[in-house]
Order: C-alpha cells, then sequence, then structure tokens
C-alpha cells in the first residue's frame, strides 16, 4: 500500500493518540504499517562524533564504523549529523587541520559505505576567535564544506525513494552563534519542501533540533531564534 505523506503523518499521529489513551495499548489488530510494506532501505545515523587524537576517540570512531559495517543486515549509507570534529570553532589553523585530516583518513580507511555528513557548530571555523582568521578563505564553515565533501553547508538528495534534506542550523550571532536558519536557507528549504513531490516522503536532518521540548520551557529564548532550539 502507498502512503502518501499526508497520510502517514495522520497515521503516525493516530498511533501518537492511542498510545496516548490510559489504559490502552496497541494490539496486533492495530498495527497501523501494512505487513507487506517493504523497507526502502536502511541507514547508520552518527551524530556529535566530536573526533580528536587524543584519548580513545580515533580508537571508538573506527570501532563504531567496524560495527555497522560487520551487520549482517549492514546500512546502505551513513548520516552523520554534525560536530563531526571535537572543535575547530575556537580552535587555530594547525589543530583544525589536525582533526579534519584525521576525520578523513578514518572513513578513507575504515569506511566503504556512502556517508552523508552535515555541518554542526563545533565544525565550524574560527567564530570563536574574536575575528582572528576573518580574512581566510576558509573562515566559517567553507573548511567544514570542503572537508565534508558537501556541496554547500546545506543540500539535498534522494536515496531510497526518500528526499533528504539536510539543514545547516548554526547562524553566526556576535562573537558566537544561535540555532537559527537564514533567511536564503530559508527560501531554498520552503521551495525544496514545495518541489518535493507529495507521495515522497521527507527526511530532514539538522545538527540542532528545529523543533524541541525547551520550546515549552524555555519560550522567551526560543522566540528569538525563529523556534529554534538556542541550546546545544
Ligand atoms: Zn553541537
Amino acid at each position: 500500500m502507498k502512503t502518501s505523506r499526508k497520510g502517514f503523518l495522520r497515521s503516525a499521529l493516530a498511533a501518537g493518540a492511542l498510545s496516548m489513551v490510559p489504559g490502552k495499548f496497541l494490539g496486533a489488530t492495530d498495527t497501523i504499517v501494512s505487513p507487506n510494506r517493504k523497507r526502502s532501505m536502511r541507514l547508520a545515523h552518527f551524530t556529535d562524533v566530536h573526533l580528536q587524537p587524543e584519548g580513545a576517540a580515533p580508537y571508538g570512531f573506527e570501532a563504531a564504523l567496524h560495527q555497522v559495517q560487520n551487520m549482517a543486515d549492514k546500512p546502505e549509507a551513513i548520516i552523520f549529523s554534525g560536530d563531526c570534529v571535537m572543535d575547530s570553532f575556537s580552535a587555530s589553523r594547525e589543530r583544525t587541520k589536525t582533526q579534519w585530516d584525521l576525520w578523513n583518513k578514518i572513513l578513507k580507511d575504515e569506511c566503504s559505505l556512502p556517508t552523508h555528513p552535515l555541518l554542526g557548530n563545533h565544525d565550524v571555523w574560527g567564530w570563536g576567535l574574536l575575528g582572528k582568521y576573518k580574512k581566510d578563505d576558509n573562515f566559517g564553515k567553507q573548511w567544514a564544506v570542503e572537508e565534508l565533501k558537501i556541496p554547500k553547508q546545506y543540500y539535498s538528495y534522494d536515496l531510497g525513494g526518500w528526499h533528504f534534506i539536510m539543514l545547516d542550523s548554526t547562524t553566526k550571532h556576535g562573537p558566537g552563534y544561535i540555532a537559527k536558519l537564514d533567511n536564503e536557507q530559508k527560501d531554498w528549504l520552503k521551495e525544496e519542501l514545495k518541489k518535493t513531490p507529495s507521495a515522497t516522503p521527507i527526511c530532514i536532518v539538522s545538527h540542532i533540533p528545529i523543533y524541541a521540548m525547551c520550546v515549552f520551557m524555555d519560550g522567551k529564548r526560543i522566540k528569538k531564534t525563529d523556534g529554534m532550539c538556542p541550546v546545544v
């Protein structure tokens, strides 16, 4: 059975509502997913690897990559949703290069799966160093975009019948950052959503949550960041 995006959301909401009814549990007859439905893909999701040369970090990253690739039912691709390196936000050029070189060496040597990465706040170079590298071509996001081999700091692709939208949720704010999509990216996102056929499921990946529980607990600050959670 083919389910449209709206239909899927409706089913998911219905399932959520049902599971919240006190004393009522979903039974076999309440199944909302057709048992005949075929899996379209299997993905691994890594986030906040925070890779650095020190300690067990490189070995831990390698072990995790091996684990995923040695699964009997292994995924088709890996999504890295940001903070790939420990920190380049407040790191020197040398330290940043060391971390990216290590990231790319481990992926080259230990990973044969396709990867789909995006930037986290710690992958942005130099914003935390009071403009020390401001005039460098790689200042800000450009260095990470090149090291991660992605077309732009936000981009999209199709995989297994799904449309994936990879967001860049880190926006410069004074000497630091806030969680926000700038206007250009917002327009791009609107266009992406509009042009994707309604029956195509969409997966949106963002390092900083675009909607989170903190909205309900920290409303005043959230308002200033267009609804995105300012805490990372
Ligand atoms: Zn982060």
